[in-house]
C-alpha cells in the first residue's frame, strides 16, 4: 500500500497537521515540530499533545506515515565544538518532541563541513550525533536524508549514507530518505536509468534502511547540486519517474511525501500518485 502525503503547515500548533493533511487527501504527512528557522521554539503543551494524537487518530494516520522534518538551522556535522554542541542539543530537541507526540522517525539534513573538514571526518562528526540523540531518547529512528550536494552539504552519494550508517551503534534506529529532487541533481540518473540507480542504492545502503521518500520534481538538470524543487511533472523529472515509483512495491508502507512548491497542486498531484499506484 502506497502513503502519500505532503509536508503540511502547523500554523495555529502541531495539532494542525493531521487536520490539514486530511484536508489534501493524504494517508501519510510531514511537519515540523517547531520553527525550523529558530534555534529555540516553546515546548509542546500537555494539550498540543492530546489534540495532535487526537486528531491522528480521528483522521486514520499511524505514526509509522508521519515523517516529521527537523530544523534547517541543525548541522550534526559542524567543525567547531561549540556549534557542534548547539545543534546536538537542537536535534535532542527536536527528537524528544517526537518522543512526546508518540512519532516514530525524524528526517534529517546530514550537515555540512563548510570546508573546513574533510567529507569523511564530517560523516563521522554526523554518525557520533546520532549515537548521542539515541542514546538519550527512545523510540524514534534517526532517518537521513540525502542532498542534492549543495555548497559543501554531505550525504549526496549513497557511499555517504552508509558511511554514516556504519558508524551508528543501534542500526535499528538509523535509516534514510530519498528525495527525489536531490538524488537527480545530486548525478543520480533516475530518469534513464531507473532500475540502475535503485539497484545501486541497494547496493551500497540497502533498502531495508529507506523509511521514506520524498517525492519532488526538479527545476534542475541531472547533477547540478542544486536543490530546486518543482511540482509533479512540470520539472525535468517528469511524470514518468513518479508513474514508475507508485507501481514499485519497494516504495510501499513508507511516507511518501510531497515538498512541492505549489501547495494548491496537492490535492490534485496525490490524487494523480494513487491512481498510479493502483
Ligand atoms: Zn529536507
Ligand atoms: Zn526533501
Amino acid at each position: 500500500m502506497k502513503y502519500i502525503g505532503a509536508h503540511v503547515s502547523t500554523s495555529g500548533g502541531v495539532e494542525k497537521a493531521p487536520i490539514n493533511a486530511n484536508t489534501i487527501g493524504a494517508n501519510a504527512f510531514a511537519l515540523f515540530t517547531k520553527n525550523q528557522r529558530q534555534w529555540v521554539s516553546k515546548p509542546l503543551t500537555a494539550d498540543n499533545i492530546s489534540q495532535f494524537k487526537d486528531n491522528c487518530a480521528k483522521f486514520g494516520f499511524d505514526a509509522n506515515y508521519i515523517l516529521p522534518h527537523d530544523s534547517y538551522l541543525i548541522n550534526l556535522g559542524h567543525p567547531e565544538a561549540e556549534a557542534l554542541e548547539k545543534s546536538r542539543s537542537a536535534f535532542l530537541d527536536e527528537m524528544q518532541r517526537c518522543e512526546q507526540l508518540g512519532l516514530k522517525l525524524l528526517n534529517f539534513h546530514p550537515g555540512t563541513t563548510l570546508n573546513k573538514i574533510s567529507i569523511e571526518e564530517c560523516l563521522d562528526v554526523i554518525a557520533e550525533s546520532i549515537n548521542i540523540a539515541l542514546s538519550k531518547t527512545e523510540g524514534v529512528t534517526a532517518v537521513i536524508e540525502n542532498t542534492a550536494g549543495q555548497g559543501s552539504n554531505v550525504g549526496n552519494a549513497f557511499w555517504h549514507l552508509q558511511h554514516i550508517i556504519d558508524r551508528v551503534e543501534d542500526k535499528n534506529r538509523v535509516g534514510v530518505c530519498l528525495d527525489t529532487c536531490h538524488t537527480y541533481s545530486a548525478g543520480y540518473d533516475l530518469v534513464g536509468d531507473y532500475e540502475g540507480v535503485f539497484q545501486e542504492f541497494d547496493e551500497v545502503v540497502g533498502f531495508k534502511y529507506l523509511k521514506g521518500m520524498h517525492i519532488n520534481d526538479s527545476k534542475k538538470e541531472l547533477g547540478s547540486r542544486v536543490d530546486r524543487h518543482d511540482s509533479i511533472g512540470k520539472g525535468t523529472l517528469g511524470f514518468g519517474l513518479f508513474e514508475k515509483m507508485m507501481r514499485d512495491v519497494r516504495f510501499d508502507n513508507m511516507p511518501l511525501i510531497l515538498e512541492t512548491v505549489d501547495e494548491a497542486l496537492w490535492p490534485e498531484e496525490i490524487a494523480w500518485l494513487r491512481e498510479q499506484a493502483k
